[in-house]
């Protein structure tokens, strides 16, 4: 094993002990690695070559933003972050406080949380690409409206189409609603795939309760649960 897969491992051990109460360790020869998909070409190809790059749908969110009149009193887009090209990729809600501040998705409370369990699941935070469905923080942190998802949901969208990541875990109920066209309630939905269909591209998506939910009511069997969750995943990106 390199240095890097060492410390990967160590990160793992810590994070699943301490984050889930669980002694849950991969072999770490079966270890996920953050590997790329690298399916560009043949999405491209299914859809006669449209396929916009990640930076020009950024630029695009940052020449309407903050999109939405009840949006003004955000200060800077929150985009998204990460592996251009990742197999796994986290959806949640809409920025806070400390995402506005620093123009970063999932980099406060939650987005400690967020950090554990992508490290007890073996990747990187840099591995993985980490959006929200609103891209500009809804003032005193008030869940977006139908309205905002509906002008933000088409930024999203294009951002799946450019990642094309094989797997993506929707954080909460906002996010699961508009992965999975759903109204139903997270303790139904999490734990089960769902399929993200859009034009051609059909990503398995995972549900799950959001990190605040998880820091709220930071019981064992939630805690199991959304390890429950992640497992499932770990177990969908090492599939061929
Ligand atoms: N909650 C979210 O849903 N997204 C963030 O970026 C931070 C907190």
């Amino acid at each position: 094993m390199t240095s890097d897969q060492i410390q990967r491992v160590a990160r793992q051990r810590i994070e699943t002990e301490h984050l889930f109460g669980q002694p849950f360790l991969p072999p770490p020869d079966r270890a996920p690695t953050g590997s790329i998909s690298g399916t560009s070409e043949a999405l491209s190809a299914a859809t006669g070559g449209a396929l916009e790059p990640l930076e020009e749908v950024e630029s695009r969110f940052r020449s309407v933003f903050p999109l939405g009149a009840g949006l003004a009193e955000a200060t800077q887009p929150v985009f998204g972050e990460g592996n251009p090209v990742a197999d796994l990729m986290f959806v949640g809600e809409a920025p806070g406080a400390d995402e506005d501040r620093l123009g970063r998705p999932f980099v406060g409370a939650a987005g400690k949380k967020l950090d554990e369990i992508i490290n007890a699941m073996g990747f990187l935070r840099s591995d993985v690409y980490i959006a929200n469905i609103l891209k500009s923080r809804p003032p005193g942190n008030r869940a977006p409206l139908p309205d905002e998802v509906a002008d933000h949901g088409p930024f999203l969208k294009a951002q799946i189409r450019a990642i094309q990541p094989r797997v993506i875990v929707a954080l909460g109920r906002p996010s699961a609603h508009f992965l999975l066209s759903s109204t139903d309630s997270m303790s139904r939905l999490r734990g089960v795939w769902g399929y993200w269909d859009d034009e051609g591209l059909r990503i398995p998506v995972m549900p799950t309760y959001h990190p605040a939910y998880v820091l709220r009511r930071y019981t064992q069997e939630v805690r199991a649960q959304v390890w429950s969750d992640m497992q499932q995943v770990i177990a969908k990106l090492q599939e061929t």
